[in-house]
């Protein structure tokens, strides 16, 4: 039996059973602003995000999602429901911030980086994330892929022998069927030069009842495949989640974390080290902390890049640095993924250069390897 975070009272009756079903959270998912009151104390500002978000960027949360919501200011919440600040625009919001459409050699096939490529397989998510930089696409059934699309694609990726890395990403890719998602997966592992393929995966997070042993049996003859997830908070670190990370470290998933920082939701240092060591001890590997995309909606989300620097230097040293995401900023408009460091050095005096350490002490390195001239 899954170990129970704290359901919701609405919730408190239905069996064991099938609150551990997906099929049955993803049927209950709560998806309008009348289900959504008789549950929580609505705010006047999440109203208005919701009603101004119809037919541009719905909500949705799965009933064990919805249960770790606390007040207003909860970062779970915070993540799922929309608010009135969605509505607010800057010169600065773009609706395709990573510029993958004019990177789409065929639809839903992004090919920006010459070795790896991303492949859009559903609309779907559990949650839909107010973050997304996707949001342009996900939740609207009319960008779902067809069949056609996805024999495009494969053709493509056949055809593009520098291709090694497939993401098979979205929507949430584990919204699809076991069956459906291991035809998908096996066709891409039938083309010999796709070396690895990449879940990329909310579910962990956002419903992990999602990660039954039957979709793992299914998924493991097409090793080596990694799990890109996406936890955020401490809060979303529960004992369903930590059994969802187990599993899937137990069937040989490599599983890897990318968080976005979020103003007022994550953006401190102790909410990214309790993350992080929580991740590491489920046998997930912080990977990415992502500066937000600059994705229309979100402005009121978004940090100062230096947060995240700051934050990394308040680790950097005093935290295991397996537990220290890279800092990502994803460049609008296609430019890829730099990372950013921050700067230990202090001075530079000839050969000589002093740097801080994490307690503001300085030291030395004389940079003079042997065959410098
Ligand atoms: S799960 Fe991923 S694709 Fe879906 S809404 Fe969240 S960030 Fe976007």
């Amino acid at each position: 039996m899954m170990p129970r975070s704290v359901r919701h009272p609405a919730w408190c009756d239905v069996s064991d059973a099938d609150w551990s079903d997906w099929r049955w959270q993803l049927r209950r998912r709560v998806r309008d602003l009348a289900t959504l009151e008789t549950l929580i104390a609505v705010t006047d500002e999440e109203r208005r995000g919701i009603t101004g978000r119809v037919g541009t960027f719905p909500f949705a949360a799965t009933p064990y999602y919805l249960s770790l919501f606390e007040g207003p200011d909860c970062p779970v919440r915070r993540q799922a429901i929309p608010h009135a600040d969605e509505l607010l625009t800057t010169p600065w919001d773009l609706d395709d911030p990573l510029g993958e459409d004019p990177h789409s050699p065929v639809p839903n096939l992004v090919h920006r980086y010459p070795d790896r490529a991303l492949l859009y397989v559903t609309h779907n998510c559990a949650v839909y994330c107010r973050h997304c930089t996707r949001a342009r696409k996900v939740g609207d059934a009319r960008t779902a892929p067809s069949r056609a699309m996805f024999e495009a694609a494969y053709d493509y990726l056949r055809r593009t022998p520098a291709i090694k890395d497939v993401l098979v990403s979205g929507g949430d890719p584990l919204s699809l069927s076991d069956d459906r998602l291991v035809e998908i997966i096996a066709a891409l592992r039938a083309i010999p030069h796709i070396e690895i393929i990449r879940l990329c995966t909310r579910n962990p997070v956002t419903l992990p009842q999602r990660i039954t042993p039957a979709l793992l049996e299914a998924l493991r003859p097409y090793h080596p495949l990694f799990v890109s997830t996406h936890f955020n908070h401490p809060r979303e670190c529960t004992p369903e989640a930590a059994q969802a990370l187990n599993l899937l470290a137990d069937a040989g998933f490599s599983v890897g974390n990318q968080m976005v920082l979020l103003r007022g939701i994550n953006d401190d240092e102790p909410t990214v080290t309790e993350l992080g060591r929580w991740l590491l001890r489920n046998r997930c590997r912080p990977y990415y902390m992502f500066q937000c995309d600059p994705v229309g909606g979100t402005a009121h989300l978004r940090t100062a890049v230096q947060t995240g620097v700051d934050i990394l230097d308040r680790m950097r040293g005093r935290v295991s640095g397996l537990a220290i995401p890279q800092l990502a900023v994803d460049l609008p408009g296609g430019g890829g993924k730099i990372t950013l460091v921050p700067d230990r050095l202090v001075k530079l005096d000839g050969k000589r250069r002093v740097y801080r350490d994490a307690f503001g002490g300085t030291f030395d390195y004389v940079d003079a390897p042997l065959d410098d001239s």
